[in-house]
């Protein structure tokens, strides 16, 4: 058997405003850690065997020093300056990864903001993207969703069965998924004219090719870190998880 990598693209370059913290949400403190240390534990505890971590500019030095040296992170082999909205960084990690001697096999897309994400998640996307190419891990939404219209009055209700909230990882073959950034960077100014934005990465292979996304039933423990009420929620599944 070709031994090709299962890699992860782990991203910390946003800057989390809707936070409202001076710390970027992904190196605020859980439990005396910082967010990021979290997920990066999850990869290197898994089956992945090579991560690619995305950060801002001015954090890429705290980064290496104080989550991937001091934490012993070994399978973080390569830390890439992020950009403007989250699918540039995604793209400079694709590439970065790339770069790296080797081949990658599936490569697997990662919120740093989602602590919970576990080996046994990771292990069951990667053999789900061995058969459906590109596969995302989410939750049957608990609420009733309703779509508005532009004043804000309830346009539509899609029926609840089929309603889904995505999380990360997003787990794709790597030459599918990275084709479909190329081609995403190459139509990004049409797709902006379009009104068009662009929030996950299983949304760039949905529009940039013809494979059709799998979805993967996960937990919904996996929460993304995104205003204050949620490190109350992050820190009281720590704790639960600690007992
Ligand atoms: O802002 P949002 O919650 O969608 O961010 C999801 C993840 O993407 C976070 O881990 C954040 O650090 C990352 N991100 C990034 N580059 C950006 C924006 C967000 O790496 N430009």
């Amino acid at each position: 058997m070709s031994e090709k990598r299962i890699a992860a693209v782990v991203l910390a370059a946003g800057q989390g405003k809707r936070m409202g913290t001076d710390t970027a949400k992904q190196f605020l403190l859980l439990d005396g850690k910082p967010v990021l240390y979290y997920a990066l534990n999850a990869f290197e505890g898994s089956e992945v065997d090579t991560v690619v971590l995305v950060t801002g500019q001015d954090e890429a030095e705290y980064c290496k020093k104080e989550i991937v040296d001091f934490y012993g992170f070994k399978k973080v082999k390569a830390i890439v300056t992020g950009g403007k909205e989250r699918y540039h960084s995604v793209a400079n990690g694709l590439r970065a990864l790339k770069q790296l001697p080797g081949e990658t096999g599936v490569v697997m897309i990662h919120d740093g903001a989602r602590p919970f994400v576990t080996a046994e998640m990771i292990r069951e996307l990667a053999e789900e993207t061995r058969v459906h190419k590109a596969c995302v891990i989410g939750t049957p939404v608990k609420d009733t969703i309703k779509i508005a219209d532009e004043v804000g009055f309830c346009a539509q209700t899609p029926p609840r069965n089929r309603v889904w909230a995505v999380q990360t990882p997003q787990s794709f073959e790597f030459r599918l998924v990275g084709d479909a950034y190329e081609k995403l960077m190459e139509e990004e100014q049409e797709l902006i004219a379009q009104g068009i934005q662009i929030t996950d990465d299983a949304m760039v292979v949905e529009y940039m090719t013809e494979t059709r996304v799998r979805l993967v039933e996960g937990n919904y423990t996996n929460i993304k870190l995104t205003t204050p009420e949620d490190m109350v929620i992050a820190e009281a599944f720590l704790q639960k998880t600690k007992k």
